[in-house]
């Protein structure tokens, strides 16, 4: 009768013996200690049963016709799925050599025969122990490895977030600094529109205003003469402001409406002169512009508008940001296909800070006190050169002078 509830072990122990004395005596004893047994009287057996059901461990003699205990352990060891069983070799042999066969053929201890009990319950049970600990062993290794597959592949997960994150961070910082820019940068813009209008749009409204009220008031006491002179004020004013809205929208043209250029055939020569007595007739006291040019043939085909806004902004602000009995030099060269105009004053010059945002629209120097301006015309040279795929470059000192030079490909 099995012995379930002091069974030590939940497998059972395999005798292998020819003897049926041996085997008898042998499961007596184990049973009473309360382990399962199976017996059998041959390799052969031993070997499909170890297979069909694994026993916790093989009691194993040596000396049995057919199949000795030696092969038997040989092939358990060599079946991968019978090869953990812990074979212990029953024998009446007791030379060492037997003994060390044994061991070599993968056995895990000896028991020599005649059996003394407790000798044997001992040798089995330290071999049980030992495999449950072995097994104890395997299964926290397994554990073990688990757990730190498991904690590697958490640790890289939680880098792979980390570091998105960090990505993420960095990118929403760009975007910030890039956003506060944009931000500083319309700031900025704004209050230059402001001052602008404030400055710019101001006078000649006040004219128009002022114009209309005296108009409206006291025109039947005036002479002809003189209303004229108020109705001529309010024309120029509405012309100014006309011009400055149109400026603003001709620097702000957006890409979806592109300016077409009109070309025609152009003689640079009187184009230049016609421009530089336009200027000369607002230079401030005995200011010259110097126009020289080189003999060269300058004829080609121009976008007149284009380039007038170029000249007369550029020579203007020359004579405007320019002091009394000053020259300014205006020159025209030809170069292969390019014409070079290169336009000189020694006036008051652009402090270095503001170099860099004197293209934009609305941008002023820091420099200009009371001498009036948009901040437009520099954008709108800058955009008809562009347009005219060009260059423009300058270099200014302050209280010395400044110089523009603007290089323009001739089309034939
Ligand atoms: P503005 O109507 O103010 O003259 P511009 O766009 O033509 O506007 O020029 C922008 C700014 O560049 C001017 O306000 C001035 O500070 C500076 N500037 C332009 N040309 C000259 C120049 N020849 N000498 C000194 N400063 C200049």
């Amino acid at each position: 009768m099995k012995n379930i509830k002091n069974n030590p072990t939940l497998g059972y122990i395999l005798i292998v013996d020819d003897q049926p004395v041996n085997l008898n005596l042998l499961s007596g004893m184990l049973k009473k200690e309360g382990y399962n047994v199976r017996k059998v009287t041959d390799g052969q057996s031993a070997l499909n049963l170890a297979k069909t059901e694994l026993p916790e461990m093989i009691l194993l003699d040596i000396l049995m016709p057919e199949m000795d205990g030696y092969e038997v352990c040989k092939k358990l060891k060599s079946n991968e799925q019978t090869a953990t069983i812990p074979v212990i070799f029953l024998s009446a042999l007791s030379e060492t050599e037997d003994k060390v066969k044994a061991f070599e053929v993968g056995g895990v201890d000896y028991i020599s025969k005649p059996f003394i009990f407790p000798e044997v319950i001992a040798r089995i049970k330290t071999q049980l122990n030992q495999k449950k600990l072995t097994r104890i062993i395997q299964e926290q290794n397994q554990q073990l490895q688990q757990y730190n597959q498991g904690l590697e592949a958490q640790v890289v997960a939680r880098m792979a977030e980390l570091e998105q994150k960090n990505e993420d961070l960095l990118k929403l910082r760009d975007e910030l600094h890039q956003a506060l820019a944009k931000e500083q940068e319309i700031s900025e813009l704004k209050s230059r529109i402001i001052t602008t209008i404030s400055h710019e749009y101001r006078t000649p409204l006040t004219a128009i205003s002022l114009s209309t009220y005296l108009l409206q008031n006291y025109r039947h006491k005036w002479s002809e003469e003189k209303q004229l002179t108020h109705f001529n004020r309010i024309q120029v004013s509405v012309k100014h402001l006309t011009s400055l809205v149109s400026d603003s929208l001709f620097v702000n043209q957006t890409e979806n409406d592109p300016y077409k250029l009109t070309l025609t055939t152009v003689d640079l020569v009187i184009f230049c002169q016609e421009i530089v007595e336009d200027i000369q007739a607002i230079a401030k006291a005995e200011q010259i512009i110097n126009f020289v040019y080189q003999e060269n043939d300058f004829s080609g085909e121009w976008d007149e508008r284009l380039l007038r806004q170029i000249l007369i902004n550029l020579l203007s602000n020359a004579v405007k940001y320019s002091p009394d009995r000053t020259v300014v030099d205006f020159e025209m060269l030809r170069e292969n296909n390019q014409i070079k105009f290169r336009i000189k004053d020694r006036g008051i010059g652009i402090p270095r800070e503001n170099q860099m945002k004197l293209f934009e629209s609305f941008y002023r120097a820091d420099n200009v006190g009371t001498i009036q301006g948009t901040g437009l015309g520099l954008s709108i040279v800058k955009k008809c050169v562009d347009l005219l795929g060009g260059e423009i470059t300058f270099t200014s000192e302050l209280g010395e002078g400044t110089e523009f030079i603007v290089i323009l490909t001739l089309r034939f």
